[in-house]
């Protein structure tokens, strides 16, 4: 079964590979306060940096989930107000995990098809601004340099980006933003336990002010243990180690980010003509390069969905309420060319 659900996804084949040589080198029963594991997390870390080319004085950490990621950011980066500016389901759940720790975060709802209009006072006093880069529930995106608009405006604001289905599948420029996060499961093409955190040097000035240190995971906590490439508790190492292999053979993020790019304008010219089948996103300005929402009747997107499962190939169900109208189809880096053409020329009798 190949699977195009944007999140669980398609991992690399050479994960097998990787988890035996981790087993074999006693990576599973690593103690994550061993001088190895240090090296190893020093090196996975630099390795990120490099690939993805995230500015050197961020910090990294590791974090189980990107669920977390919104937790931590509530408890340890937000004194009072955040403010949420979100167009799907993710974003709105950020919103909502945020409300129950700091009940003063506020909203700010845009449409599918265009770009959020700031012009809310309310912008200007937000200490942090949480924005979804890549909205996987509908196949949008915020491109790079609106959230660098975002932040040449706001001075004043933390600006913290969920990019969780697109970090390491399309070019981030991490200077446009202090906070960003994004679990594994996703462009990266390994199993899921693990996420990233990655803050900028005003981000952590701004944690340590806040100072709060009443949680295991913490970030001022996280971050004196980090000054040891250490974590609080017992890590995902095995998850650390996939990482590292991964990244060691990713090419640099502008290279990925150009075959992206072109298997989305193939998808874009694929459902072109269609009659049946459109994407959900009209506007190419705000449609995400990592995944693909398609529209449809609710019968045909069941009909295809079936069919296709019975065929090896796994598509993504629509997300939320928009559950029965759509299907996704993840466009992430480990796909072969090969299978997406499998899945092309199964669609094409549907179109
Ligand atoms: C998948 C996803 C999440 C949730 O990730 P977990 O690792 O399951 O916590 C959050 N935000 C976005 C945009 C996602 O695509």
């Amino acid at each position: 079964m190949i699977s195009f659900y944007p999140g669980p996804s398609r991992v690399y084949d050479k994960i097998s590979k990787y988890v035996r040589a981790a087993h074999k080198k006693g990576i599973m029963s690593m103690n994550h306060r061993s001088p190895e594991f240090i090296t190893l997390s020093k090196k996975t870390i630099a390795l990120l940096k490099d690939r993805l080319v995230i500015p050197k004085e961020y910090t990294v950490f590791y974090t189980s989930s990107a669920t977390e990621c919104w937790e931590i950011i509530a408890q340890s980066a937000v004194e009072k107000n955040s403010i949420h500016i979100f167009n799907g389901a993710f974003g709105e759940k950020w919103f909502d995990y945020t409300k129950r720790l700091r009940p003063e975060a506020q909203s700010l709802l845009f449409d599918l098809n265009e770009l959020p209009i700031i012009s809310s006072p309310s912008l200007a006093e937000a200490e942090i601004i949480c924005l979804t880069q890549n909205e996987t529930s509908n196949g949008t995106q915020l491109p790079v340099y609106f959230i660098a608009t975002i932040k040449k405006n706001n001075p004043n604001s933390i600006i913290a980006v969920d990019a969780t289905s697109s970090m390491a599948g399309s070019d981030l420029n991490f200077i446009t933003a202090d906070i960003w996060f994004a679990s594994v499961q996703k462009c990266f093409g390994l199993p899921a336990g693990l996420a990233l955190l990655i803050c900028s040097p005003k981000a952590m000035d701004r944690v340590k002010k806040i100072n709060e240190q009443s949680h295991y995971n913490s970030l001022t906590l996280m971050n004196k243990m980090m000054a040891d490439w250490q974590t609080t508790h017992t890590p995902n190492v095995l998850g650390i180690y996939l990482l590292n292999r991964v990244l060691k053979k990713m090419k640099p993020i502008a290279k990925v980010d150009q075959k992206i790019t072109g298997r989305q304008k193939d998808w874009i010219t694929f459902f072109k003509d269609s009659d049946k089948l459109q994407l959900l996103i009209s506007n190419p300005e705000v449609l995400s390069k990592t995944v693909i929402a398609v529209k449809g009747s609710p019968e045909w997107n069941e009909k295809i969905k079936v069919k296709a499962k019975a065929k090896g190939l796994l598509l993504g169900e629509g997300y939320g309420s928009l559950k029965r109208e759509t299907f996704r189809i993840a466009n992430f880096p480990a796909f072969r060319k090969k299978e997406i053409r499998k899945l092309m020329s199964f669609l094409l009798p549907y179109l």
